[in-house]
């Protein structure tokens, strides 16, 4: 079956930093501010993949808290995001994304951006999609503050009957299940959201920047 995701990141845009936009290195004299290099692009695109898997999302799996990601290349993440999608039985067809930046130019890069992303996402050309816009001067984009990215999935999906999170939560038996009522959402013992959400180790983390 076909099923979509949404993402969207947003960082500060500083001094001393490299600006690095879908894997691309872009001349400009500030760069984004985070723990890993900060690539809003990759970033709003991992996010749009794990919705169309409902596989939480990356300030989950890679948290800011891990100094595994220190520095780390969004694109690597991509790619670790592209091996939950295929652990999940499913596989990426589609992505597109708007980049939100006042300032650089995006297009002469973009063609970059594309090939970068198809490679790490193991997709055709044709099937990473990358616009941008500015904010017409409104906001705190618009002043040219941060980079902004917002992505939509489409992923094709194996038919399955066992949702993704109850399959990893119940590999990680390591892990004791916190001793709270279980609701079922349909009377067959599938979680809800709420309880999935309190699975694992229970820690709510921050995104990943
Ligand atoms: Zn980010």
């Amino acid at each position: 079956m076909i099923k979509t995701g949404i993402g969207f990141d947003i960082h500060p845009l500083v001094k001393g930093r490299r600006l690095i936009l879908g894997g691309v290195h872009i001349k400009h004299p500030f760069g984004l501010a985070g723990h890993s290099d900060a690539d809003a692009l990759c970033h709003a695109l991992a996010d749009a993949l794990l919705g169309a898997i409902a596989d939480g999302d990356i300030g989950e799996h890679f948290p800011d808290t891990n100094p595994r990601w220190k520095n780390s290349s969004s694109l690597d993440l991509l790619k670790r995001v592209r091996a939950r999608l295929k652990a999940a039985q499913a596989r990426a067809l589609h992505v597109d994304a708007i980049l939100m930046a006042e300032a650089p130019k995006i297009a002469p890069y973009r063609q970059a951006m594309r090939r970068r992303l198809a490679r790490a996402l193991a997709l055709p050309l044709a099937g990473v999609s990358i616009k941008a816009t500015t904010m017409e001067g409104l906001g705190a984009l618009g002043r040219g503050e941060g980079i902004a990215a917002l992505a939509i999935a489409t992923v094709e999906v194996a038919k399955r009957t066992t949702d993704v999170r109850r399959r990893t939560t119940e590999q990680k038996s390591k892990h004791p299940t916190p001793n709270i009522e279980r609701p079922t959402s349909n009377g067959k013992g599938r979680m809800t959201d709420a309880r999935r959400r309190t699975t694992g180790n229970g820690k709510k983390q921050k995104i990943i920047r």
